[in-house]
């Protein structure tokens, strides 16, 4: 985009991972000049670091996030792919057994990247810092935030970096910081009212390493087993990463996390609901030490629901919500929001002041919406544990039967797998699983399940069979799967 089309003067960004990454680049189609306030000071390559603490462990790219990354830096994953990163088909390359039933594998159309956090934040951040009106500025933290004499719009930052404590000026102020994000405390502080918000405590641990990935296990790319809930507590993961290695992470509930020594971390992963990850983990040779990761809720804010909202602010990513991440929704949220955004300001007009009071309103209703798919997801299956700490709504029960026979469904039927993916990838939203055919299999289902032991209508036991031997299509039995 020309500079004469851009709208809008200076916008400043607070947080320079995934989120504000990706809002950067929106942004930078819309305003003169884009500022990215980032806390840590930033590595050259791909490194973890302090302000990304998760980095260490496994990260899933769900399709959404995938198209968008590629809409947003042409070439950048087939970049990555020509360094070491795999581009996969979900439905043929992942073996899961999810809520303790194998997913059905065939060749699908579901496309993700196995690739760390760190290696793919790098490279985000190299496309942005290449952009010519982005500036990163590192070492800076924001400390607050400024408001116009009307107390009704944010006009800026209060900043201590290298050249001490300074104020920002920027006609949007987009709040990317992560959890740990301040403004709940600022916006009460300002007069705004406290932000509605919903927790689920879990106190899950993820304990993640590194290994050498061993010659000539072809069998998966990605292979994740989840047990089902209440009874099993405890899920383990192995991706294909760049540089030939797996990251291997493994998870527990309510406090029981893997331990970050040798036998503890291998005597965790023997005792997941199959052996599959210890069998194949236990020969490989680790490259790093286990690193523990703490996550004590699913939090969600309700930005969209309060009375007031100052203009000229928005929030994005993990500032908004922080989820179990037990489904890999995270990056793909923060993409998905820095999409609206771009998609609320093309459609802004411009002021003298910067975007109306109406178009954060409006993008954080949006983005609610998208957050609230990914919110039913997690929380349904966590609410499962009576141990987690959260609001149990009415019906919540039988959502979750039918949650778990979907699960099963799952395991037996391709094509009910597929329309699970497509919502699970955000390619659809629930609307997907209401499609009439999927409705009727799984209403059929249903009834079976009360009648037929899961054992014997859902695969429990079997790891799918190898890709190399190819597998069915999906079979068109969808409507007479019960
Ligand atoms: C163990 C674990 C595994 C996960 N696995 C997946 C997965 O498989 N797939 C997936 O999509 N997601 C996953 N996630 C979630 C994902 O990591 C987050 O959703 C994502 O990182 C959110 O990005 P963000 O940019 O909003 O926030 P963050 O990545 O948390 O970044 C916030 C940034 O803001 C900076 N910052 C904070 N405060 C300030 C300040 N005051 N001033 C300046 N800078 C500041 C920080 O230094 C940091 O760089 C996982 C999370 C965890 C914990």
């Amino acid at each position: 985009m020309s500079s004469e089309t851009r709208k809008f003067g200076q916008a400043l960004i607070i947080g320079g991972s995934i989120a504000g990454l990706l809002s950067a680049r929106v942004l930078s189609e819309h305003f003169e000049k884009v500022i990215v306030l980032e806390r840590d000071a930033l590595p050259a390559g791909p490194e973890a670091r302090k302000g990304v603490p998760q980095g260490h462990h496994i990260h899933a790219l769900l399709e959404a996030g995938l198209r968008i990354l590629d809409d947003l830096f042409p070439g950048m994953t087939r970049e990555m792919e020509s360094e070491g990163v795999e581009r996969i088909d979900m439905a043929r390359d992942a073996a899961w057994l999810q809520s303790g039933s194998w997913k059905a594998r065939y060749e699908g159309d579901v496309e993700s990247i196995l690739v760390s956090r760190p290696f793919l934040e790098s490279k985000v951040r190299g496309r942005v810092a290449a952009l010519p009106n982005v500036e990163l500025r590192e070492g800076v933290s924001v400390e607050h935030l400024v408001l116009d004499a009307t107390n009704r719009r944010v006009v800026g930052v209060r900043v201590k970096g290298p050249e001490g404590e300074q104020e920002l000026r920027g006609a949007l102020v987009v709040d990317a910081s992560g959890r740990g994000s301040r403004t709940p405390q600022w916006l009460e502080l300002l007069g705004f009212g406290a932000v509605a918000q919903e927790q689920v405590r879990i106190d899950l641990g993820y304990t993640s390493r590194l290994y050498e990935r061993p010659e000539g296990i072809d069998a998966w790319k990605i292979l994740v087993i989840n047990g089902r809930a209440p009874d099993a507590s405890r899920s383990g993961f192995i991706s294909n990463v760049e540089g030939h290695r797996w990251i291997v992470s493994l998870n527990g509930y309510f406090g029981d996390h893997a331990p970050t020594h040798d036998a503890g971390f291998l005597e965790f992963a023997r005792q997941l609901p199959t052996s599959h990850l210890y069998d194949y983990i236990r020969q490989a040779r680790p490259l790093s030490a286990p690193v523990l990761h703490k996550i004590s809720s699913s939090r969600w804010l309700h930005y969209e629901r309060l009375a007031r909202m100052p203009a000229g602010l928005v929030l994005v990513g993990d500032a908004v919500c922080s989820l179990n991440p037990v489904f890999g929704q995270g990056m793909t949220v923060a993409a998905l929001g820095a999409k609206l955004l771009g998609e609320g300001l093309a459609r802004s007009q411009g002021t003298p002041e910067g975007p109306p009071a109406e178009m954060s309103r409006r993008f954080q209703k949006e983005l609610g919406k998208v957050v609230g798919l990914c919110w039913m997801l997690t929380t349904t299956q966590d609410l499962a544990y009576p141990r987690a700490e959260g609001a149990r709504k009415p019906g919540l029960k039988l959502l979750q039967w039918s949650f778990n026979n979907m699960i099963d469904l799952t395991s037996v039927d391709a094509r009910a797998c597929q329309r699970f993916y497509d919502v699970l990838h955000m390619r659809k939203g629930l609307e997907g699983l209401l499609d009439p055919l999927f409705a009727r299999a799984l209403l059929g289902y249903n009834l079976k399940s009360l009648v037929v032991p899961r054992a014997q209508r859902a695969n429990l036991d079997t790891l799918p069979p190898h890709p190399s031997t190819p597998p069915p299509r999906p079979s068109g039995r969808l409507d007479n799967a019960a």
